[in-house]
């Protein structure tokens, strides 16, 4: 079996200080599995490694369906089949969804007939019809953003989606309609997944598999009762029950800039 995502001894550091260190994580095909972790615990940065930010030192080797990308740069791992859908999506006044979504698959080499029916079939798998001749994002309630996210990921079939706090923002009723999307975009030659801090979305969304990140590193993975006890333990009793001690100058839990810049794509 090829594995979507198959990632081992991941590192990645900033100016000498190690955030993540040393990440292992499978991720077959046709799997949802939930990555979650408290703030600061390098959630995004696996993300931005993976995709490409070349902000951070990279060592260790994450394969995509069998090929090796560390080192690509950002387009060629997208063209290849990884795309993160945007934890602040982008409002494009003036350009119809159903024109940017055409467009983005056009450049990705894909057949104009097919994009058309794949847009039609996807707009109406996610209720986004009435939504095609509308601005991208313009108007958009957050839920209805993050919608309009996993349909136009739907459309261009990346071999692994990456959604970054996806849920977050989102009230209970849009956090449910978001869960409902991504289990709609499972598909047998994708993978995806999921960063959450919060387990709620959890209950809307039956993952294959959680894995649970502290300080940097998956430290311990299991099926969807793992969110359950998260839920109810928090990450302390995770801590607690593996031994694993808090870092000793814990980072003050700030608002970041890049946790609001996160839609403007770095310096390539
Ligand atoms: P999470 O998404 O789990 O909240 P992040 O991956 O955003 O965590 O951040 C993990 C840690 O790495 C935090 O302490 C954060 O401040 C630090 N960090 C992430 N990216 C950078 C960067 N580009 N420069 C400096 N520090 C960073
Ligand atoms: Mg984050």
């Amino acid at each position: 079996m090829t594995l979507a995502l198959q990632i081992e001894n991941l590192k990645a550091s900033v100016d000498g200080t190690e955030i993540l260190r040393g990440v292992d994580l499978q991720v077959p095909f046709g799997e949802i599995h939930v990555v979650m972790g408290p703030n600061g615990s390098g959630k995004s940065t696996l993300s931005h490694v993976l995709t490409g930010n070349p902000e951070y030192r990279v060592e260790g080797s994450a394969k995509l369906a069998g090929t090796e990308i560390l080192g690509m740069d950002v387009d060629e791992r997208s063209r290849l089949g990884l795309l993160q859908a945007f934890q602040y999506p982008t409002e494009i006044p003036g350009v119809k969804l159903g024109d940017f979504v055409r467009e983005a698959a056009e450049e990705r080499g894909l057949d104009l007939d097919e994009v058309d029916k794949r847009i039609a079939e996807a707009a109406e798998r996610f209720g986004m019809t009435d939504f095609l001749d509308r601005s991208v994002n313009d108007d958009l309630s957050g839920g209805e953003k993050k919608r309009s996210e996993i349909f136009q990921l739907a459309v261009l079939g990346p071999k692994v989606a990456i959604l970054d706090e996806i849920d977050s923002g989102l009230d209970i009723d849009a956090v449910r309609q978001v869960a409902e999307a991504v289990e709609a975009m499972r598909s047998p030659d994708m993978a995806v997944i999921m960063i959450t801090h919060y387990a709620r979305i959890l209950r809307y969304l039956s993952p294959d598999r959680v894995h649970v990140m502290l300080d940097g590193r998956i430290v311990e993975s299991g099926g969807p009762e793992l969110a359950e006890q998260l839920e109810q333990g928090g990450y302390e009793a995770v801590r607690a029950r593996l031994g694993i001690e808090a870092p000793k100058t814990p980072e003050p839990e700030l608002p970041k800039a890049s946790d609001f810049f996160t839609d403007t794509p770095f310096d390539r």
